[in-house]
This record gives structure tokens, C-alpha cells and sequence, in this order.
């Protein structure tokens, strides 16, 4: 079912799970282009391929060592077409997702600043409106206003 895949180290099509024979060299991989998976996790591990032996062509065990992956700032990249095919599965994170948690904190920080200057500009004019209506208040009747002002002082006292 699934599509063949093109070797861009020897132009070849090959199935998926047969990695090797690239250029008829029996422990020698495929390639494929390029790909780049997103993590949450800075350096995470995966454990893409469990170490494993195959049977050369004279009939000799050869031991394929296993491969880790680790990530760097939350992404990897690979030409492995055996460790696309696990990371396809295992690293689902889009680039646009990740690009959006890695970016939040800073376009947060830009918002709250925009926040903040702008409940700062809505103090300053309540602030203004109050001197204003303070002084117009003051101009009605100070004596009214300083007796107010010397009662609330006694009350809470
Ligand atoms: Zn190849």
C-alpha cells in the first residue's frame, strides 16, 4: 500500500522497510531528502532503531548498531528514510505548532507591554478627568468640600 519510495543517493525506487542494498551494497542505506520533525522537548531522545543483525552476502552476521535520536533546540533532521518512517509516527509536532510555542513567550511579552501602556494611557487620562473635576468642584463651593474632607478625616480616625 504504501508509496515507493526514490533514493536520491543512487536514484533507485525502494519499499518501505527495505532500507539497504543502496548502490548493491548490502549494508549500505538509502537515502531520501531531508526532513525536519519539531519536538516540545529540547533534547528529546527517541529510540528510533533497535539494534539488529542481518546476514551478509557470504551468509556472515553483520550487527547493525541501533539508532538514538536526540534532538537539538527541539528539532532533528535526517536523510534516514528508516528514521523518517519512525519519527513519522513517534514526532508528530507540526512546524507551525512548534514555531508557536517557541515563539508565545515573546509575542506574549510584546502583547502585555501593549496591555500595559495602554491601562497606563487610561490612568493618566481618569487621572487628568479627576484633577479636572477636582478643580472644578474646588471653584464651586470650598466650603462645603473642606467640611466634607474635616468629617470623613474625624470618622476614620
Ligand atoms: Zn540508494
Amino acid at each position: 500500500m504504501s508509496k515507493g519510495l526514490v533514493c536520491v543517493n543512487c536514484g533507485k525506487e525502494f519499499k518501505v522497510g527495505a532500507w539497504y542494498n543502496c548502490e548493491d551494497n548490502p549494508t549500505r542505506k538509502h537515502a531520501v531528502e531531508s526532513k525536519t520533525y519539531y519536538s516540545d522537548s529540547d533534547s528529546l531522545v527517541v529510540n528510533a532503531i533497535p539494534q539488529t543483525s542481518m546476514v551478509g552476502n557470504q551468509g556472515e552476521r553483520i550487527n547493525i548498531p541501533g539508532v538514538v535520536v536526540t534532538f537539538t533546540n527541539g528539532t532533528f533532521h535526517t536523510i534516514d528514510p528508516e528514521i523518517q518512517e519512525v519519527l513519522d509516527r513517534r514526532v508528530t509536532m507540526s512546524k507551525e505548532s512548534w514555531m508557536e510555542k517557541r515563539l508565545t513567550p515573546e509575542l506574549k511579552s510584546g502583547r502585555d507591554r501593549a496591555i500595559i501602556s495602554q491601562q497606563q494611557a487610561l490612568i493618566d487620562e481618569l487621572k487628568a478627568k479627576n484633577a479636572a473635576l477636582e478643580a472644578e468642584k474646588a471653584g464651586e463651593s470650598d466650603e462645603v468640600m473642606a467640611g466634607a474632607k474635616g468629617k470623613a478625616k474625624t470618622a476614620r480616625n
